[in-house]
């Protein structure tokens, strides 16, 4: 009995496979520290005898792709891999993903020498990933998370575990209800989180996430509602800071809210100068956000009161708006003060062990994101503009590895003209939109048809590695990712390790058992504290090692160092403009895999416009209506059907992002729905994280009249 992690989205939770005559049947792993399953992982077994999945390698015969050999396949990349080589640009190759894969890409990339493997985060989690480091000195995604099951109080701003589900977070949550939880959610949609457990819900205006939480921070701070001795021991709360150009003086006052004058210049703490950053939006609360003074005070006395097992949600599709990075320092601050950090119940570090799959690093060239972006963690949008413009240097060949692009990432316009110009290589199940662009198409075994390698668990606190084992032999003349990266490896001449060997590395990181490993599926690597660890025996990873209020890597890149709202001058001015925000659905992930799955997009077949009853009935829409929706930000148009409800702000529309399938090689997704992208510009950008402002699209919605 095979234990295996479920591929159908990003989170690969642990399940295990069977087989019954000719059927594959998938069950949740119940001894696994994340154990799956949701709907779409129901329908994974669907995808080995899917007649569209790709059955063997492609390579481009003019307008057309036809099969070929691994051989011919792999030959052909090599030589275009080999040429950028040769002209000593490895960097000219950027490959992208969605977490899945990342250690093995990792590992090609450096020995390659290329720095740009460059993820979806600049869509996705990139200002709280961002924020995390600058503030907490995290590492990365899912290295911090909420102890829902023993928190009493959690408030979630614009997440949505319920659709961008992962089951085990769900499970965590439902444990903590029975043990009392209260929930609040911020949000402009009624979400389904929002929907079924928020104690209160707080439909504040898209792009005012910073100006409500420092109005929360104002109240806190002015009611004393702050933890004045872990502020003073564990961060930089109390760092005396010159007023007149936010450099720090170097000392420490032990009144956090000290202000003063040294060397004839006026000096305030961090803590004082946030205050000050609060005070600025407190006064306009309702104006810039929509919320109440009543909001602000239920949360902030809800987190006081509850703390320290009480937390501001670590947050993850949060590229809303232009500062959106300030939103979730904002939110690692509000922890701090309530003294949550790495405590039972509040904001804990996840103990998490890390592998690294290869020695020395080739990379010579920087990061092409960061040339504009240098505190970014992935802003894939630059990738666009280097294959269009050449600049900041060029971009000539793209990997695209188990994602869709066109699904992925704003101005769909954008990046088809960039996938049009680009040599184009996709490793993937399922044909999607890029596909229809490859030169090469490098066709992938299912996750029922391949080995992988032991990993750590993404989602667990406590520090777990599992495994992944093949169920059957592959049906059709595909390969797994790792030994398509191998083989390339090999060919290039970059290494001649093999899986076995890469294997053997990450166990003996993990000082694991392999016969142990391999036995119980799964095998709990970390033996310490799970809580306060962090900063309490151990020094954070920011520059003073301290949680920074004050953030001197800001302040270093000459971005303003202490969280503050950013007035906008993008707003709905007309009874028929709208807010344009979304999100996900439980039945699909904006990849590849899940739309072509007939179970999945009879379930959910389209995007409506999901729009306020109120408004609806002003312009004369009702429920089911086709309109028209025009984008003020790209110009772009969409027709599609509406949603009327009341779960949502006036001034807001919503829809879920993925739709819009136009690949004629995906004959169930065909047609569904319309694609969100096209409406979105990827020009507002954040510009510390440089994540997209997707919440920051003004869209005019008419009714078609037939
Ligand atoms: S959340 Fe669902 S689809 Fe994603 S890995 Fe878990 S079970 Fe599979």
């Amino acid at each position: 009995m095979p234990f295996a992690r479920c591929y159908m989205c990003k989170n690969m939770c642990g399940i295990i496979t069977t087989v019954e005559g000719k059927t594959v049947r998938v069950s949740p792993n119940k001894n696994h520290p994340q154990p799956g399953i949701c709907g779409r992982g129901a329908a994974g077994p669907y995808l080995l005898n899917h007649p569209d999945r790709l059955k063997s390698p492609l390579i481009r015969k003019g307008d057309k792709l036809v099969p070929t050999d691994w051989d011919t396949a792999l030959n052909e990349v090599v030589k275009v891999l080999k040429e950028l080589r040769d002209e000593g640009h490895p960097e000219y190759l950027a490959i992208t993903f969605h977490d899945y894969g990342k250690e093995i890409l990792e590992r090609f990339a450096n020995l390659y020498g290329t720095p740009n493997l460059i993820g979806h985060e600049s869509v996705c989690h990139g200002p709280r990933t961002v924020a995390a480091q600058l503030v907490l000195g995290a590492e990365g995604p899912r290295s911090i998370d909420p102890d829902y099951p023993n928190s009493k109080f959690v408030v979630f701003i614009g997440r949505n575990p319920l659709e961008g589900i992962v089951p085990d977070i769900v499970r965590r949550i439902d444990e903590g209800r029975k043990k009392g939880l209260k929930i609040a959610v911020i949000d402009p949609r009624k979400s389904a989180i929002a929907q079924r457990y928020a104690d209160r819900w707080i439909p504040i205006k898209p792009g005012s996430d910073t100006a409500f939480l420092l109005s929360v921070i104002y109240y806190m701070i002015r009611k004393g509602m702050y933890d004045e001795d872990f502020l003073r021991k564990y961060s930089n709360a109390g760092l005396i800071i010159y007023e007149d150009d936010l450099t720090p003086t170097g000392e420490y006052s032990d009144n956090l809210l000290y202000e003063g004058v040294k060397d004839g210049r006026k000096v305030a703490t961090a803590f004082k100068l946030l205050e000050k950053e609060g005070e600025k939006v407190y006064p306009r609360l309702k104006d810039v956000t929509g919320a109440t003074y009543d909001d602000v005070e239920y949360i902030a006395e809800n987190l006081w009161e509850n703390r320290p097992s009480a937390a501001i949600d670590d947050g993850w599709h949060t590229s809303f708006s232009i500062d959106s990075t300030y939103t979730w320092m904002s939110a690692f601050i509000i922890n701090a003060m309530i003294a949550n950090i790495d405590r039972k119940g509040g904001l804990v570090f996840a103990k998490k062990p890390k592998v690294k799959l290869y020695d020395v690093s080739n990379v010579k060239a920087k990061k092409i994101d960061k040339i504009r972006y240098p505190l970014t963690y992935a802003a894939f949008q630059e990738v666009y503009r280097a294959i269009l413009t050449g600049n900041p240097y060029p971009i000539k060949v793209l990997f695209v590895v188990g994602t869709n692009l066109d699904g992925r990432d704003p101005n769909s316009e954008l990046v088809r003209r960039a996938l049009e110009k680009v040599y184009l290589v996709v490793v993937d199940v399922m044909p999607s939109e890029v596909t229809e662009y490859a030169e090469v198409v490098l066709a992938e075994s299912t996750y029922f048809e391949r080995d992988e390698l032991p990993l750590p668990v993404g989602w667990s606190l406590d520090g777990w590695i599992d495994i992944h084992q093949k169920t059957i032999e592959p049906i059709y003349d595909t390969r797994s990712l790792t030994w398509i990266m191998l083989e390339l490896e090999h060919r290039l001449g970059l290494s001649n390790e093999t899986f076995e060997d890469l294997k053997k590395r990450v166990l003996s990181q993990l000082k694991v058992d392999e016969k142990e490993l391999y036995e119980k599926g799964c095998v709990k690597v970390y033996q310490g504290d799970i809580y306060e660890v962090y900063p309490y025996k151990e020094r954070l990873n920011t520059p003073s090692g301290k949680i920074e209020i004050y953030s001197e890597t800001l302040k270093k890149y000459g971005y303003y160092p202490i969280p503050t709202y950013i007035e906008k001058n993008i707003a709905p001015r007309d009874i028929d403009e709208f807010y344009l925000v979304s999100g996900h659905t439980l039945y699909h992930t904006q990849d590849s895999i899940t739309f072509d799955i007939p179970t999945l997009i009879r379930i959910q077949p389209d995007n409506p416009v999901m729009i306020n009853s109120k408004r609806a009935q002003a312009l004369g829409i009702k429920d089911n209506d086709e309109v028209e929706v025009i984008s003020l930000t790209t110009g772009a148009k969409v027709k599609c059907k509406v949603k009327v409800t009341d779960a949502i702000r006036e001034d807001t529309v919503f829809t879920y992002f993925g739709f819009g399938r136009h690949a004629k090689g995906e004959r169930f997704a065909y047609g569904h729905g319309f694609d969100v992208n096209s409406l979105i510009s990827d020009q507002i950008t954040d510009p510390i994280s440089g994540s997209i402002a997707q919440s920051l699209n003004i869209v005019k919605i008419r009714k078609i009249v037939m």
